[in-house]
């Protein structure tokens, strides 16, 4: 719609939309309203839209995905967090704990050691989805009680994957960002349940998938009216075993052109190696990611999953005081554990 498009003037581009069969979205930007269009099979007869006041232009959109697209939104959608926090707006926001919850002591030392090294959202999985079945499974309903304690203890809020459909409603309870993990980035009932849950979603990059299929996968989410997805770059596979994925770096900058949804980077799982994490974060925030997902672990060595990839406590500290300077550089912040509540 044109700038100084009165409401009537959108209702009314709204009511022919309908009448052409169509769903209309209207989307009040800063500058302008937007109307999207949905339902509609093939391209729309545009001329009967062109000719009513206050329209200023119909955008075909040209990608597969619509409403995750840059050409949907033009402006970043900023996902809005319990205490204040944002994801996609200029502050980078830091998740970071274990890669499981191991027990109370465990989390509860997790959750302070990455809050005083100044993170936000502490991540770590109640259901954890193994490539192998002998492998440590996660804790289930009691490691998310012991997140709500976590949480009630640090003040921080809580990142936490749900594995299928039936237990989203429960992780939801605890969790202020449900996780879908890279194993089950195309499990379609999944996506379509968590866009009805009502909570922010972290959606990972499938091991396999391509970017456009990760925006796909998105779309499910959007579809069913859930605006709040977070997408995350967390390594696809490669042939060369020196890392145990291969960290896409330029999926973020891709991301960023062709869609307004904020994405994050998994330093952790992209590399596999403690040592490469630090890099990778620092690369990732001067790349424009939106935040960081990391696994940090008070003792590494008896983690009972992804201990090689958990940075000791000295080394996340180390990362954040690096990060700050390299978002300064940018012209960004790190979200700082103090905003939250404000
Ligand atoms: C995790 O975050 O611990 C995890 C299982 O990640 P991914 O789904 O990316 O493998
Ligand atoms: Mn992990």
């Amino acid at each position: 719609m044109k700038n100084d498009a009165p409401p009537a003037d959108v209702q009314r581009v709204v009511a022919v939309i309908e009448e052409m069969g169509f769903q209309a979205r209207p989307m009040p930007g800063r500058q302008r309203t937007t109307i999207g269009v949905v339902g509609n099979e093939g391209p729309v007869d545009a001329s009967r839209l062109l000719g009513l006041p206050g329209v200023r232009e119909v955008i075909p959109v040209t990608q597969p995905y619509k409403q995750v697209s840059r050409e949907w939104k033009s402006e970043s959608t900023v996902v809005r967090l319990a205490g204040g926090l944002a994801v996609g707006g200029d502050e980078v926001v830091v998740m970071a704990g274990p890669c499981s919850v191991e027990s109370e002591s465990q989390i509860i030392a997790a959750a302070q050691a990455v809050r005083e090294a100044g993170a936000t959202i502490l991540r770590a999985g109640a259901f954890k989805p193994r490539s192998s079945p002998y492998s440590f499974q996660g804790l289930g309903k009691a490691g998310l009680k012991l997140l709500a304690r976590a949480r009630e203890e640090s003040g921080l809020l809580i990142v936490t994957e749900a594995m299928d459909p039936e237990s989203v409603n429960e992780v939801a309870e605890v969790a202020d960002i449900i996780q879908i993990g890279a194993r089950n980035m195309q499990n379609y009932s999944l996506l379509k349940k968590a866009g009805r849950v009502g909570k922010p979603v972290l959606l990972k990059r499938g091991m396999a998938a391509t970017i456009q299929e990760l925006l796909l996968s998105a779309e499910y989410i959007l579809a069913e009216g859930n605006p709040d997805v977070i997408l995350c770059e967390r390594g696809i596979r490669g042939f060369d075993s020196a890392t145990r994925n291969l960290f896409d770096v330029t999926a973020i900058p891709v991301v960023h052109a062709t869609s307004h949804l904020p994405i994050i980077a998994d330093p952790s799982h992209g590399t596999g190696h403690r040592d490469m994490v630090i890099p990778m974060a620092r690369a990732a925030v001067a790349a424009g990611a939106d935040g960081l997902l990391v696994e940090v672990h008070p003792t590494p060595d008896r983690a009972l999953s992804d201990g090689a990839q958990s940075l000791y406590p000295e080394q996340f500290e180390k990362m954040m005081r690096e990060i700050r300077h390299i978002a300064d550089a940018i012209g960004r912040r790190i979200a700082e554990p103090a905003e939250l509540g404000a």
